[in-house]
């Protein structure tokens, strides 16, 4: 679909797909992680093999998508895409497996909230590439042993620390994104702003990179926002002065941190007086799913030092108070 079409409709989605980076060396960042990938699928090639398993790692938004699809990209196979949450029954899991071919790709997302039955049914494919698919239930259930082709798993999780031992060491090469410095969501949103003709300048760019929460999802997701801005408010090219005033109406404050970020912080400090509080309790107070707060918002702050984990719960730190224009209480602050 042409992009024109895609933006018309509104699809988000459509849109993120153009953004996507469909070679290892359009990736910006993840030095390392590229480097070593890439080692992992030219020695693969060279074999005539399906690679090993890839486990990646790291919040939402950081890449593990696209890293799957440029893995299948670069070893020229297919890839099927499913989720954890999408495998309830280990059935789903020995359906997806029976129609994939030699050298296939097969992206879970979300691997960590695949069910049990199905996690035990993926060890043993990963190894052996080989299922046992139970046919019938109670004494009259029988095995049936079921060959499936060698293929590639690329497993992805916000948390690897969610995954069980024998899961985890089931992957041949892990790798965990980090968050992106201010000079990568940089060249991100500069690429994207070429991709979809926006008119940039310099310190545009830089004000949305230094707002994105370290992710370039939400680099590219600002960017059309603050787009819209500059073409229905101002002379539709994206400033400085336009990048600030957009991203304030849209509630991303200077250090990127938004509305999510923020209710979390605004409830450790003013409702718990800075904590130690729960997460369950954070959740609630926040109104948002433990998962949400634990898996999106937390691990921004607390690499930002606004939060800190501690074996008796969350605290704020003296940043967070700052942050909020509050003065910290004397005793609690970490
Ligand atoms: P995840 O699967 O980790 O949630 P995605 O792979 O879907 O994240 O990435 C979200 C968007 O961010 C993609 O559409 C892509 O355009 C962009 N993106 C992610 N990583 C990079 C990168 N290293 N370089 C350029 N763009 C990236």
């Amino acid at each position: 679909r042409s992009l024109t079409a895609a933006e018309a409709e509104g699809d988000e989605r459509a849109v993120e797909a153009v953004l996507r980076p469909r070679t290892l060396d359009e990736v910006v960042g993840q030095v390392r992680v590229r480097d070593q990938l890439g080692l992992v699928l030219e020695a693969a090639r060279r074999r005539g093999r399906a690679p090993d398993h890839v486990l990646l790692s790291g919040p939402p938004g950081l890449g593990k998508t696209t890293l799957s699809m440029i893995i299948a990209a670069e070893m020229q196979a297919p890839l099927r895409l499913t989720s954890g949450p999408a495998i309830t029954h280990a059935g789903d899991l020995a359906a997806i497996l029976s129609g994939m071919n030699e050298g296939d790709v097969l992206f879970v997302d979300e691997i960590h909230r695949m069910s049990r039955p199905a996690e035990e049914m993926l060890y043993m494919a990963m190894e052996d590439f080989r299922v046992d698919v139970v046919i019938g239930k109670g004494p009259g259930a029988t095995a049936i042993p079921l060959e499936i082709p060698p293929f590639t798993l690329v497993g992805a999780t916000t948390r690897a620390g969610l995954l069980p031992g024998p899961l985890r060491d089931r992957f041949g090469f892990t790798a965990h994104l980090e968050f992106y410095e201010p000079h990568e969501l940089d060249l991100i949103v500069q690429r994207s702003a070429r991709l979809l003709d926006v008119a940039v300048e310099d310190d545009g760019t830089a004000e949305i990179a230094s707002r994105s929460r370290g992710t370039p999802r939400i680099a590219n997701r600002l960017l059309r926002r603050v787009r819209d801005y500059a073409q229905v408010r101002a002379g539709g090219v994206v400033t400085l002065p336009v990048a600030r005033a957009a991203l304030d109406l849209y509630e991303v404050d200077e250090l990127g941190l938004d509305r999510l970020d923020r209710a979390v912080l605004d409830a450790l400090c003013r409702r718990f007086g800075g904590g130690p509080v729960g997460i369950s309790t954070l959740a609630v107070a926040v109104g948002e799913e433990r998962e949400t707060v634990e898996e999106v918002a937390e691990p921004f702050l607390v690499r930002n030092g606004f939060l800190a984990r501690t074996p008796r719960g969350r605290i704020a730190t003296a940043a967070a108070w700052e942050h909020l224009g509050l003065s910290a209480p004397p005793v609690n602050v970490a």
